[in-house]
């Protein structure tokens, strides 16, 4: 009987993998995300799709354009 000193030595496997965020990259694959950019004293929409909208004075222009592009694809 002889005490079991030589324990196998299992290695914790893998390290935990951290925390994942699903929403790391909110983008959509397929359709238009708009948002507005700001250009200097301007502002234009912007797509996922690569569209951009003409400058603008207003933010709220902007995001007609944004609206137009999107409701119009
Ligand atoms: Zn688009």
């Amino acid at each position: 009987m002889d005490p079991h000193t030589k324990a196998t030595q299992v290695a914790p496997f893998a390290p935990a993998p951290g925390p994942r965020h699903p929403a790391d990259t909110a983008q959509a694959p397929a359709g238009h995300t708009t948002s507005t950019a700001e250009r200097g004293s301007f502002c234009l929409a912007v797509c996922s799709c690569g569209w951009t909208g003409p400058a603008r004075r207003s933010r709220d222009l902007a995001r007609r354009d944004a609206t137009r592009h999107t409701s119009a694809a």
